[in-house]
Formats: C-alpha cells, sequence, structure tokens
C-alpha cells in the first residue's frame, strides 16, 4: 500500500505534464505513464500560439485571458526560458462578410482592453512586405503571444518531478483492472500499477483508452500537417492565418488552412493541411507537404525558393461541442478525463490547476462545469 502513487495520470502531452505538475505541487504522488516519448503525440505538432481571438464565446475568452496573463510568467515558475514573445496576429480577411465578423471580434477584444484593429490592404502591406496581399481587404490584427511547445512540456514535466512526480516514457497502458465503480490498475505492457485515482490524459486515444474501461467516449479528430523551413532572415512580423481556420481542422474535407509564423530562431512554421482519419497515424501523407508548400508560394512568392527541412503530422483532437473534456467519468468513482482541449496553450496553465484542485479537494471548481465529460453520456449513464 504504501507505493501506491495517489494519482496515475497516463499521457504525457501538455495535459498530463501540465497536471502532473499542479497535483505534485499540491502535495499528492503522481506516476505518469506516456506510451512513448513525452509531447510525443499532439504537443509534439503546435505551432505555439498562445490564441486570444479564436475564442468563442465570452465565457471561453475569460477562460482564455485568465490563461494568457499566466504565461508571461510562467517560464519563470516552471525554471524554463519558454521562448515567450508577442508576435501578434494577423488574420487575413478576404470578403465584407468576414470583416464584419472580424469586426466584432475585435470590438470585443478592445473592450477588454485587449490591442487589436482591423487594417486595411495598404495597412497590411506595410505590416507585411512579403505577403501578397491582392484579393485581401486587409486584416484583422490581434494580440497574440507565441511559446516553444517543446519547452511548455518540458517544463511542466521537469517542474512536476522536482515536486516528486515519477515519469516513467514506453509505458503504454494496455487496460484496466476494475472493482465495482472503480480502477483497481492500471495495466501497461510491463507491469502494473494502482492510484487512488486514474487521469486519463490522453489527446486524440480518449476514446481508444476509454473503451478499454468500458466506457463510450466520443472524442475526435482530424489529420493535420506541419512543415518547418530552413532558418531565414526575419521575414514575418507576425503570425498569419485565415479566416475558418477552426472550421476547416474540424471539418471532414481535406483542406489547407494556412497559419504560418517565423520562430526566434529564423524558420518558418506552416500548418496545416487537415483531412479525415479513423485511426490515429503520424505519418505524412502524399499531399500535405505539397499542398501546405503551394499555399506558401501563393500567399508568399518571394519565399517560393526556401528549403523545407522537416514536416510532421499529428491527430488533431476535438470533442462533439469543441470544448476541453475535464472532469470524472460517468461509472467510475475514481476516473477522471482532461482531454479535447481547445486553445490549449492559454488555457492549460488555468484548467490544469482547477482540475488538480477538484481531484485533491474532491470538490467541483465552478470554472470548470461547462467541460464537464458528462455532458456527452445521457442521464442513465451518469
Ligand atoms: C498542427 C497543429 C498545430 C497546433 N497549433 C496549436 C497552437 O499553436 N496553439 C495551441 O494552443 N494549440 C495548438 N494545437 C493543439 C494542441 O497541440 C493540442 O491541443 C495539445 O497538444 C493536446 O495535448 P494533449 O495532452 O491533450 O494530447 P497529446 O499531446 O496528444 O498527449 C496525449 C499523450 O498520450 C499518449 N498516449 C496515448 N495512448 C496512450 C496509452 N495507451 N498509454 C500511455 N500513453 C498514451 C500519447 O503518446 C500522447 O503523448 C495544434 C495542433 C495541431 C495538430
Amino acid at each position: 500500500m504504501q507505493d501506491m502513487p495517489d494519482i496515475v495520470i497516463v499521457g504525457g502531452g501538455f495535459g498530463g505534464v501540465a497536471l502532473a505538475y499542479c497535483l505534485a505541487k499540491g502535495g499528492a504522488s503522481v506516476t505518469l505513464l506516456e506510451a512513448g516519448s513525452l509531447g510525443g503525440g499532439t504537443s509534439a505538432a503546435p505551432a505555439g500560439r498562445a490564441q486570444i481571438i479564436d475564442s468563442e464565446t465570452e465565457e471561453y475568452l475569460d477562460l482564455v485571458l485568465a490563461g494568457y496573463n499566466r504565461l508571461e510568467g510562467l517560464g519563470e515558475e516552471l525554471g524554463i526560458d519558454l521562448e515567450w514573445t508577442l508576435p501578434g496576429h494577423l488574420t487575413l480577411i478576404s470578403n465584407e462578410d468576414q470583416w464584419r465578423k472580424f469586426e466584432g471580434l475585435v470590438t470585443r477584444l478592445q473592450q477588454r482592453a485587449i490591442p487589436a484593429e482591423m487594417i486595411d490592404q495598404a495597412a497590411l502591406q506595410r505590416a507585411e512586405p512579403y505577403l501578397r496581399t491582392d484579393g485581401f481587404l486587409g486584416a484583422a490584427y490581434s494580440h497574440e503571444g507565441h511559446l516553444n511547445p517543446f519547452k511548455f512540456t518540458a517544463g511542466y514535466a521537469r517542474a512536476a518531478c522536482r515536486f516528486g512526480a515519477k515519469i516513467l516514457h514506453h509505458a503504454r497502458v494496455i487496460g484496466f483492472e476494475k472493482s465495482g465503480n472503480r480502477i483497481t490498475a492500471v495495466i501497461t505492457e510491463r507491469e502494473r500499477i494502482s492510484g487512488r485515482v486514474v487521469l486519463l490524459a490522453v489527446g486524440a486515444w480518449t476514446g481508444e483508452l476509454a473503451a478499454k474501461a468500458g466506457i463510450a467516449f466520443p472524442m475526435r479528430y482530424t489529420h493535420a500537417e506541419a512543415i518547418v523551413s530552413e532558418s531565414l532572415p526575419r521575414v514575418l512580423n507576425h503570425h498569419i492565418g485565415m479566416t475558418g481556420f477552426y472550421e476547416a481542422v474540424h471539418g471532414s474535407e481535406r483542406s489547407v488552412t494556412l497559419g504560418i509564423g517565423q520562430h526566434p530562431n529564423g524558420t518558418l512554421l506552416a500548418s496545416n493541411a487537415v483531412q479525415k482519419m479513423e485511426k490515429v497515424d503520424l505519418s505524412s501523407t502524399y499531399w500535405g507537404m505539397p499542398a501546405l508548400c503551394r499555399a506558401i508560394r501563393a500567399f508568399f512568392p518571394r519565399l517560393g525558393g526556401v528549403r523545407i527541412v522537416r514536416t510532421w503530422a499529428a491527430p488533431s483532437p476535438f470533442t462533439p461541442d469543441y470544448l476541453p473534456a475535464i472532469g470524472w467519468l460517468p461509472g467510475f468513482d475514481n476516473l477522471y478525463v482532461a482531454a479535447g482541449f481547445h486553445l490549449a496553450i492559454p488555457t492549460i496553465p488555468v484548467l490544469a490547476e482547477q482540475a488538480a484542485r477538484s481531484i485533491l479537494e474532491f470538490e467541483e471548481q465552478p470554472l470548470l462545469a461547462p467541460y464537464d465529460p458528462k455532458r456527452f453520456f445521457d442521464s442513465s449513464t451518469v
């Protein structure tokens, strides 16, 4: 009994490591099991944006701003340089409908004292000299930060270990032992680990793993690809994206929705080539990289000769209502889920803290109420 960790976390992406940190800091004994390498799932894919303008509702904007305000000091708290910068974001606008929609979003940010404005085509061209602005009315500028996503994972993981968390790599969970309403042990390919609470932070794999516990969790995902260029002198001043980004990312069609930014090390990171997939697949497709390269050429003709040095693919997970699922799973007394993050980087600092509190104090946190996973189950299951 003495060796039993209080909490077994399955999954070492953003969600799992941030929870490991908050729970270990709160005094819990934590063991995290990761199937591969830390941050090797979807958390290996992000651009690193801390998006604000993309918050759909006032409630979600509250959450995003609360988390965003933590990011500037997070590196110091975790003891790592997160490479936090403030490039700002330009959403390219090509028609009047989009202009009106983004005017509304910009006004909403201005009312919260977040720097944002609509800029016309001439101002857009001055802001981004390499961008071909033909066909655009202008852009919506919004304040936005950026960090190195690998360091976001590493920072949380190392800080968790400083508070005593144990992290096991290459420890794929293949099943659960149950007794009544409790998960009594988590089974990996090598061992059996008991915990008072089992927390699933397995992103796109949530459906697959929850099924092993007998729960049909409706996690969805698309297959998203990104590319990275060689290092260049400064050619982009902002992160630049298109309208309809999330509609495309969640959509069923094969599509390219270009989001591109230049990292402090000079490389350009461009995503997303998105397509529907029935099974998680981390391989790049024959069409993804060429499609992204064509999009870059169309928008930035002078960057046509830039060499691409890396490409990757990852599942882009989302729940049926696109909001995170954070809370106790129905049918069990000790099975918790934290997945389906939307605008992950700016929300995770707050969501992980609140989730840790709800687990350690066994008390519902009002801020988490809209994200209760029970909303996906009918009352007979709950
Ligand atoms: C191309 C792309 C760009 C993005 N850009 C941004 C961005 O700029 N800003 C932003 O905020 N968000 C962005 N996102 C979204 C963000 O990356 C995700 O929301 C986030 O990484 C999800 O983290 P997670 O911990 O829930 O899942 P994951 O990172 O996928 O972690 C789950 C982990 O569980 C492990 N696992 C699975 N099955 C098992 C098992 N049986 N046993 C043990 N471990 C298991 C996996 O190996 C994985 O490491 C982007 C996503 C994509 C695809």
